[in-house]
């Protein structure tokens, strides 16, 4: 999606080889038109694909995930971080290593906001070694529910989170995927070019 690649290219900033910064529209400060575009491009993706649920993971996920919610017009679920004393009854409940923090957190998803019937898409900010995606994607398949697909804004295409999450048989559309980080150096795959 040229929009973001180009914004990602003016604004976004390598930490490392393997970390992108992009907290002036994403993951601090949200460009809300961006992401309704954002929305918007996963909708002409994902049209046909029979959606009647988005899932994202608190909290970068929301603001594209609710555009896209809201283009396909269907629910938007928020697959919770820390438990609390709210969520307590029926839940689902999976572990999940951080690929930013280097820690390991539980998310959990009610019962009431998904069911066996539903072909859900779940849509993340990055996509690194697949962690968030793979344990957002169990949490689906413990409530008996359909993955439709997964939706990326910022896949690092130089991990292996596709190849994991392709391997466990998803379809993943990524709107901008890298191939490379450095100092000063954010290079896109070159077929998206
Ligand atoms: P994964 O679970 O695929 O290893 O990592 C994906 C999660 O880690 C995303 O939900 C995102 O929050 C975070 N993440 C991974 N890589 C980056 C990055 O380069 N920059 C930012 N801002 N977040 C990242």
């Amino acid at each position: 999606m040229k929009l973001l690649m180009d914004r990602i290219l003016s604004e976004g900033r390598a930490l490392s080889d393997s970390v992108l910064k992009v907290d002036g529209f994403l993951n601090h400060q949200v460009d809300a038109d961006l992401m309704q575009e954002v929305g918007k491009d996963f909708y002409e993706y994902f049209k046909d694909y029979g959606i009647t649920r988005v899932l994202t993971i608190e909290s970068s996920g929301i603001a594209p995930a609710v555009y896209t919610a809201q283009a396909l017009k269907v629910p938007m679920v928020i697959l919770k971080k820390q438990t609390s004393k709210i969520l307590n009854g029926d839940v689902y409940q999976t572990n999940i290593k951080s690929f930013t923090k280097g820690t390991s957190y539980e998310l959990t998803l009610s019962s009431n906001y998904i069911n066996k019937e539903d072909r859900v898409l779940i849509i993340d900010d990055f996509l690194a070694n697949g962690e968030a995606a793979t344990g957002a994607a169990r949490l689906v398949e413990m409530a008996g529910a359909t993955i439709a697909g997964i939706g990326i804004l910022i896949e690092k295409s130089f991990q292996n989170g596709r190849t994991k999450l392709e391997n466990a048989g998803y379809h993943v559309y990524s709107q901008a995927r890298i191939a490379r980080l450095g100092e000063g150096i954010i290079e896109f795959v070159e077929e998206d070019k």
